[in-house]
């Protein structure tokens, strides 16, 4: 990859826009770095990202401005009461990769125009280990002409990106999917304690629904009891992979779009409660398919008593056949 883009700013080091900035330097674009955390900064400077010593400091000489920070308060912020638009040169393409608001993300776009600048919301799906693989999928929202500008530097931390329409159109894609995914996960998980309550097998359910009407990726690749899908979470109690508290994150977006459009979505609402109370208790460092101990009603740890009429444990011990 050229460094044809000119120089980027990136703000925002964490755990996915560390890894992302650095395949973007690693690709040769010039890219300079802030975060306010400092070990951030200097995990990214130790993997070869230039630093600056504030967010205005970075922009100074930028063409693009990345932002992954974690929710639509920082990004707005950012923009509007801590100068960043004022900071950067007339014509700059601010793209932020956060998953925030839809709203937000149109208010966004709005102060960076209003500000003479150009704007695309891009937010990624594939976690940290797409971030470090560069392998994400972009969902982006905004004019074909700011997609076309920061394509190169898409193409080099993700597989894919997908123009989805105009400003904010990528964060409803995101809010979209996700939504998708976590009403899924837990209809997979009840499925799978239904069939415990009916002696219907894991397995023997998990042969018949990943190959007829009930197949689906919270099924198939991220299978929430253990046995079925050996890479799933399941099978190393539970680390993620998708931690719960992301797809709280997520499903709160969605349920705050679908009341403010006054969409009628039970199931997306419900999905939104039910991982929020996850969250904030047993799933808080958990992956999201874990979610299957709340539907079972058993308690966090795996070896408690009451989990040892659990099918999944028998399997686990051996006692049953995969
Ligand atoms: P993170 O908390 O690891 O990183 C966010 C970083 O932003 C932190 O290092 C923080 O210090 C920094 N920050 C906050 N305010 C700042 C400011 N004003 N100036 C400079 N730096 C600031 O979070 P993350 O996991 O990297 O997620 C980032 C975004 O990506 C979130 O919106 C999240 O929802 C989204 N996302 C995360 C994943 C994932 O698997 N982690 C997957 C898809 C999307």
């Amino acid at each position: 990859m050229s460094g044809s883009s000119g120089r980027v700013a990136f703000i925002g080091l964490g755990h996915m826009g560390g890894p992302m900035a650095v395949n973007l330097a690693g690709a040769g674009h010039r890219v300079v770095g802030f975060d306010l955390a400092p070990e951030a900064l200097a995990a990214a400077a130790a993997a070869g990202v230039e630093t600056a010593s504030s967010a205005i400091g970075a922009v100074a000489d930028a063409d693009v401005v990345i932002t992954m920070l974690p929710a639509g308060r920082h990004v707005l912020a950012l923009y509007r009461e801590e100068g960043l638009l004022e900071a950067a040169r007339p014509g700059t393409l601010f793209v932020d990769c956060s998953t925030i608001d839809v709203a937000d993300a149109r208010a966004a776009h709005e102060a960076a125009a209003a500000a003479g600048h150009r704007a695309l919301d891009a937010p990624v799906s594939g976690g940290v280990t797409g971030a470090e693989a560069a392998t994400l999928t972009f969902m982006a929202g905004g004019g074909a002409e700011e997609f076309a500008r920061a394509e190169p530097l898409l193409s080099a931390m993700g597989k894919k990106a997908v123009h989805c329409g105009a400003a904010g159109a990528g964060q409803a894609a995101k809010i979209c999917n996700n939504m998708i995914l976590g009403v899924s996960m837990i209809a997979v998980s009840e499925a799978f304690v239904l069939a415990e309550s009916l002696g219907l097998d894991h397995q023997a359910l998990y042969d018949v629904a990943s190959t007829a009407s009930g197949q689906c990726w919270a099924l198939t690749v991220n299978c929430p009891v253990p046995g079925p899908v050996p890479a799933s979470p399941a099978n190393r109690d539970y680390r993620p992979g998708f931690a719960a508290p992301l797809m709280a994150k997520d499903l709160g977006l969605a349920a705050n779009a679908l009341r403010s459009g006054g969409v009628h979505a039970p199931l997306g609402l419900k999905a939104a409660e039910l991982y929020a109370a996850f969250a904030a208790g047993e799933g808080a460092e958990l992956d999201f398919s874990a979610i299957v101990r709340t539907v079972r009603g058993a308690p966090a740890d795996p070896t408690g008593p009451t989990d040892r009429t659990d099918p999944t444990e028998r399997e686990q011990n051996g006692t049953t056949t995969p």
